[in-house]
């Protein structure tokens, strides 16, 4: 492989513009216009400090396209260029400043394309030869042509013009005939210079007459000089931001409200960020927040520019100190560029806040839609999140509004567990989880509504910013579980009793999703029959499906507690139930295994300070013989419970009850259900 260094010299230079910008040879349009507004701009300041005293008349930028000479055109009526002016402008800076730009991203091919700003020599990316037709404002100037075919000679001799300022006409190239057509030339005018100072005509305004489009005596005009962002926040009324709105995004819905931006130390920075209303899928964005540069448009893919949160707001983003003559990369490690961006956070939380603080009422009315963005802000920057945690609000399932600190507040004294803990519950599903809900809340338990997209990942966030307080989804257990407090309930069943229900209950439990069934004391007011999923199960499946690396969770199948409550009154009953109709044949079954156990007792008893070895084989085989015959028997008992429970309906009637407040019982479960329902009534 060979080394060496791109000869720059003004002879190669043309080559290089042509075949590295090529990517981007659109700009040479805003680079030509831009110079053309900076000329008019400057004679005007002339003209306001009393140095220019002639009329300046209409100074108007017009962009004219000839398609029969294959030129494009733009005539500006600014202060123009005397022949000594252009030598030392348009001559020597501009190839040394090229010159100086390619020698420093010579090894950088990628910051070449996607470059821009390499002002007026960019019209050569596009033409084979370039004229300017020059007057000065300046007493006694002769008007000028200055003429270059890209190679690095050029001419320059008197001209004829009636007018004051310049006329840059771009023979355009055969290979770029794209620019010589007029919707193109329109497009590439919207883009850039929608917003410009100066207003800059391109054709006539067109009408419809007879049937057809006919063009009108009046000039079109591409720009508004005088956008709302440009303007004091106090000259401006709602509907003005609501316009221009309209103006940057004009088949959107109306924004949720608007920042503008007006800052002059420590830079300039002038915009107006709008909240959208935002549908289902935050990957869809199409309208972006736009960067100008002294109302030139720069580009709308800010990533890295502005913080990545409010890559999801619209509107208009505007300073002169962004260094935009330089490559994106470049851009996003400038610490100008980081600075604004972290300046912008701070001004966006600010004003939250003042919305938060001025009229509460609003803010809530407007909180479901906007919480998307502060979530997705507080769960990327941190700066954010501490200006945020003022007025990020939580909903509770009872639609009202809290602020972290005010809810902290509400549930203190109910919610603290027995290891001093703050337990939030909250509910990703109101409806579906309304039977825990309503137990919850029958302990004074407050849930809040999390519903969100981003919910799940805020609340993980949360609990790492929260101090000793953890989130536990409202029906992850029942509810006299969900806040373990010192006190435990007794059971009003035996264990033993409890194992004949497990028996009982599992005759009737589907198959799919898998059950355990358990018991929990609970009040006697409380729940019969319970699911519930575990919090840490839930949230791993939950962290799977949204892409989280944990497949393994994902592939687990779903599996839920049968909570039942042995306290509640209807359990007691179908455990006497139970008792009378097998309670006998059970009876007679347990005095079987009694002295069988109690053989086996006996023989481990003796074998007990044994080795294994030590012990005869024969010893062993009746070891195991009674131990089968041990699980037989209970294994007969089950069936007898199980036979018990599969004709009860009061077992299926309160499982299927569970299942129905989880929303888990449906189709023909759901019509037998109601039949059997109906019957019991
Ligand atoms: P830049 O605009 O970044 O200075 P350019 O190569 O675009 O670089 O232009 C070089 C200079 O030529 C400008 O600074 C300006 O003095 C002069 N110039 C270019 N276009 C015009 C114009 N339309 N009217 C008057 N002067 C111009």
């Amino acid at each position: 492989m060979q080394k060496g260094k791109i000869n720059v010299k003004a002879d190669n230079i043309f080559p290089i513009i042509k075949k590295f910008l090529y990517s981007d040879n659109e700009i040479f349009l805003r680079e030509l216009i831009s110079n053309a507004v900076d000329a008019t701009q400057k004679l005007k300041t002339l003209s306001t400090a009393g140095d220019y005293k002639g009329e300046l008349g209409d100074l108007t930028i017009r962009v004219h396209l000839d398609k029969k000479k294959k030129t494009l055109t733009v005539s500006d009526r600014g202060i123009g260029m005397t022949g000594e002016e252009i030598k030392k402008y348009i001559n020597e800076i501009a190839f040394s400043s090229a010159e100086d730009f390619l020698e420093k991203y010579k090894d950088q091919a990628g910051s070449i394309i996607g470059h821009f700003g390499l002002g007026f020599y960019s019209a050569f990316m596009v033409s084979k030869k370039v004229e300017i037709h020059t007057s000065s404002y300046k007493k006694g100037a002769k008007p000028v042509k200055w003429s270059c075919d890209g190679s690095p000679e050029f001419t320059i001799e008197e001209t004829e013009k009636d007018s004051r300022g310049t006329d840059v006409v771009l023979h355009i190239d055969d290979d770029s005939k794209e620019f010589l057509d007029e919707n193109r030339i329109h497009g590439l005018l919207s883009k850039y210079c929608k917003f410009l100072p100066v207003e800059i005509a391109f054709g006539k305004e067109k009408e419809w007459k007879d049937g057809k489009e006919v063009e009108t005596g009046k000039d079109r005009i591409i720009n508004n000089v005088k956008p709302a962002w440009t303007r004091k926040p106090s000259e401006l009324k709602e509907e003005d931001y609501l316009s221009f709105y309209k103006e940057l995004y004009p088949f959107s819905e109306d924004p949720l409200f608007h920042i503008h931006l007006n800052v002059d130390y420590p830079f300039n920075l002038t915009g107006i960020l709008y909240f959208p209303k935002i549908k289902r899928n935050i990957e869809l964005q199409k309208n972006k927040i736009q960067l100008y540069c002294n109302q030139v448009f720069v580009t709308d893919s800010v990533e890295g520019i502005v913080p990545e949160f409010l890559t999801l707001l619209h509107g208009v983003i505007d300073s002169p100190d962004i260094p935009l003559n330089v490559s994106r990369s470049y851009l996003q490690s400038d610490s100008n560029v980081r600075k604004i961006s972290s300046h912008i956070t701070k001004k966006v939380a600010d004003k939250l806040m003042e919305i938060f603080k001025n009229n509460r009422e609003e803010f809530e009315k407007k909180w479901d839609d906007l919480k998307i963005f502060i979530q997705y802000g507080m769960l990327t920057e941190d700066k954010f999140y501490d200006k945020a945690k003022k007025f990020s609000l939580f909903k509770n399932t009872e639609n009202k509004y809290f602020t972290f600190e005010e809810y902290e507040k509400l549930i203190k004294e109910n919610q603290t567990d027995k290891d001093k803990k703050l337990v939030y519950l909250y509910s990703t599903d109101v409806e579906k989880q309304y039977s825990f809900i309503e137990d919850a809340r029958s302990r004074g338990y407050d849930v809040l509504a999390m519903e969100g997209q981003l919910d799940t990942h805020f609340i993980n966030h949360l609990e790492t910013k929260f101090e000793n307080s953890r989130f536990v989804r409202v029906d992850a257990d029942v509810a006299d579980k969900l806040i373990p407090k010192e006190e435990s309930r007794e059971s009003k069943l035996s264990k033993e009793e409890q194992d004949d229900l497990t028996a009982v209950f599992s005759s009737q439990l589907p198959t799919k999703p898998g059950f355990s069934v358990v018991f929990e004391s609970m009040d006697e007011s409380g729940s019969p029959v319970t699911i519930t999923q575990s919090e840490f199960m839930r949230r791993m499946k939950d962290m799977a499906e949204m892409g989280g690396g944990m497949n393994f969770y994902g592939d687990m199948p779903d599996n839920y507690n049968l909570v039942i409550n042995p306290n509640h009154e209807l359990i007691l009953r179908i455990s006497e139930d139970k008792n009378k109709a097998v309670g006998e044949e059970l009876k007679k079954i347990t005095e079987k295994i009694k002295p069988v156990d109690d053989s086996k007792n006996e023989l481990e008893k003796a074998n007990k300070d044994k080795k294994e070895e030590e012990i005869s084989q024969e010893e062993k085989d009746r070891l195991e013989d009674l131990n089968k015959k041990i699980s037989e028997l209970q294994e007969k008992r089950k069936e007898v419970l199980r036979g018990f429970g599969k004709e009860n309906k009061l077992v299926k009637q309160l499982i299927d009850l569970a299942l129905l407040s989880n929303n888990m019982l449906k189709g023909e479960d759901l019509t037998r259900f109601v039949k059997r329902s109906i019957e019991l009534i």
